[in-house]
């Protein structure tokens, strides 16, 4: 016999706290959006049900009342969102009605209305909904973060029991806005206030911390609903949502692009294992003028800074470290107490400790590949420890400058035969695809080859280097280093090294298929060449005018000559944060920038 929906004996009451954690259950069918559900329900207690993304709703809706029979506990929302408003309902507004009426006779605690349609019902009908359940009142801005004191003013006009608004952040400093406004609100109404979009992700974690009654996350990879949402078992885990107090202290991972960045991972897991109440998050800067608006507003405490903001950063700092001036690049910010910035370079560091722990520097003859910024982090580093280092780079001019600036050789690439090294450095982006490597195999005369490339355990040159004889030093110890350093300088306690670099691997590890198929699959290296210059670069004198086939030199003779040097060490000290003791106080011609500039406004405004 049919059953029919019918409303439960006994109404399903709400907890008086919600979880913080909504996720979304889609499906292709009833059956799939139920399996789906009794996937997670060991996990979760916190579910909207996306009845929009069945082709009959109604037909789940005995499926549904089953369930959440079946599982008292659990918090149902009930959602059929139509077309027009970003959802996958296509009837009218009068069987929308019904199929949300319906699914809280099935057991829905909530039923989430938009704006939208809500507008178009008569105040009976908002009445008969709010009767039997709660009505959580929605809006959506696919395209933007706008005055959301004007929607909130618009939302007003329907009485609900949760507001929810969510809008797309083009910016990071919308994030800004919306958790702004989620404090505000959530003093007199119960808000849920998320950003959509890579750049949004921030809200959905900090929204929490700002007074979102709960935030949504998707049941399981691939199953998001909105663009930048985020499993649920990764907020918990990477994030731990679950622990965040308005004392949470945060940082992140400042580049574009930053989704792929390994560091939230590294760093969360130092985080949590050194009982520190912070958070680490992906900000995906698009300016380095929004990056800077969006850390003095949250305030987000440090952050990674990675390509490409490294170099265009340091105009905004109020005092630098020793190597941010030399390489005129930072990658580490601290915001002190009182808003200023402070910049670090811990790239150097990253470099010199994997080659340091396994042969003295001092005198080392040394290859840089590369004239960028972490060329410059290798170059500047070495040369300071002592060794004698040279530079090739695809773009003769550019390497024969940083040789000029740095007091260090160059040399062309048919030169490099003439040459043994103790290690060569790639620091360059070649081999990320897996395919092509800087040298060949026959370039290769050195002892160690350090490729910077660090998503790979095995790449096309480090597979040549081997070949050629050469011990091979992994792209990640720098990767770990860097972070290491950072850790030590934003909490002044000592960093879990280990379990920062187990966490890398084993992502690496994970992505190694989508990443390329490298180790397993070697491919026939292909060798970059250099590229001819445009005008004749002006002669630059190497150092080694007369280059010599020279022969190894001995590790062991070279560790005494260093025992004798004392190299100038990149150190944060313990117990003492390095943001109100900078090494360097305010760094010649750099301006700090009053928060909110009208001018890093504009220049944000045109990024939106
Ligand atoms: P960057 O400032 O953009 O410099 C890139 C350098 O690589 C330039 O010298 C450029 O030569 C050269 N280059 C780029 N594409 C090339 C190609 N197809 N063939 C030959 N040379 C090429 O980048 P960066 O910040 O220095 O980073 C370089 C690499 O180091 C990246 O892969 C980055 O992921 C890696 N890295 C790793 C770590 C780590 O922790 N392991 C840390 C920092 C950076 P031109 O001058 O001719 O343009």
């Amino acid at each position: 016999m049919k059953r029919t929906v019918e409303a439960p004996p006994n109404p399903r009451p709400l907890p008086l706290r919600l979880p913080r954690l909504c996720v979304a259950i889609v499906g292709s069918d009833p059956a799939d959006m139920i399996a789906n559900a009794i996937n997670v329900v060991r996990e979760e207690s916190f579910m909207e049900f996306r009845l929009d993304y069945l082709k009959q709703p109604l037909a789940a809706l005995n499926a549904l009342r089953d369930f959440l029979h079946t599982y008292p506990h659990l918090v149902a929302i009930a959602t059929c969102r139509r077309a027009a408003n970003g959802g996958k309902f296509r009837g009218p507004v009068a069987d929308q009605m019904e199929v949300l009426r319906k699914a809280q006779a099935a057991g829905c605690q909530i039923v989430d209305v938009e704006l939208e349609s809500a507008l178009t019902l008569k105040p009976a009908e908002i009445a008969n909904l709010c009767s039997r359940g709660s009505l959580l009142l929605s809006f959506h801005d696919f395209k933007a973060t706008k005055d959301l004191e004007a929607i909130f003013q618009k939302m007003q006009q329907i009485r609900a029991d949760y507001y929810k608004v969510v809008t797309t952040a083009t910016c990071l400093y919308d994030n800004v806005r919306m958790m702004k406004f989620l404090e505000d609100k959530s003093r007199d109404y119960s808000v849920i206030g998320v950003c959509m979009g890579e750049q949004g992700v921030i809200s959905r974690v900090l929204g929490l911390r700002a007074g979102s009654a709960f935030s949504f996350a998707a049941a399981t990879a691939g199953g998001e609903t909105a663009p930048g949402q985020i499993t649920a078992r990764h907020l918990r885990d990477v994030y731990r949502v679950d622990q965040l107090d308005p004392a949470t202290r945060i940082y992140g991972v400042a580049g574009d692009p930053v989704g792929q960045s390994l560091s939230p991972q590294m760093m969360n897991a130092a985080l949590r294992r050194e009982n520190v109440n912070a958070v680490y998050l992906p900000l995906h800067a698009l300016s380095v003028e929004d990056l800077v608006e969006c850390v003095r507003a949250v305030p987000i405490q440090g952050v990674s800074v990675t390509m490409p903001h490294k170099e265009s950063i340091v105009k905004f700092l109020d005092g630098t470290d020793l190597w941010t001036q030399k390489t005129g690049a930072c990658n580490t910010l601290v915001r002190g107490k009182d808003g200023r910035l402070f910049g670090y370079n811990t790239d150097v560091a990253g470099v010199l400790r994997p080659l340091e722990q396994r042969f003295p520097l001092m005198g080392a003859k040394v290859l840089v590949i590369g004239a960028g910024g972490a060329a410059r982090a290798a170059v500047y580093g070495l040369k300071e420890r002592g060794s004698e280092v040279f530079i090739i780079n695809r773009t003769p001019a550019k390497g024969m400058k940083l040789a000029k600036d740095a007091k260090v050789n160059y040399l062309g690439r048919a030169d490099l035969k003439k040459y043994q090294f103790d290690v060569i450095i790639n620091a360059t982006p070649v081999g990320m695809d897996g395919v092509q490597t800087p040298l060949g195999e026959k370039e290769i005369k050195a002892t160690f080859v350090f490729d910077m490339v660090y998503r790979l355990l095995e790449t096309p040159f480090t597979r040549a280097a081997r070949a050629a004889g050469a011990q091979v030093i992994p792209g990640y110890e720098m990767f770990v280093q860097q972070g290491v350093q950072q850790f030590q300088i934003w909490t002044a306690k000592p960093a879990p090294a280990n379990e920062m670099q187990n966490v890398v691997l084993a992502a690496i590890n994970l992505n190694k298929p989508a990443e390329s198929a490298a180790p397993d699959n070697p491919q026939p290296e292909k060798p970059v060449a250099e590229k001819p210059p445009v005008e004749k670069p002006q002669a630059e004198k190497p150092k080694a005018e007369k280059p010599q086939a020279e022969k190894p030199k001995a590790v062991a003779a070279k560790a005494a000559a260093a025992k004798a040097a004392k190299p100038k060490a990149v150190k944060p000290k313990a117990g003492k944060s390095k943001a109100e003791n900078p090494k360097t106080e305010k760094s010649k011609g750099a301006k700090p920038r009053a928060d909110k500039s009208p001018a890093a406004k504009s220049k944000a405004k045109k990024n939106k």
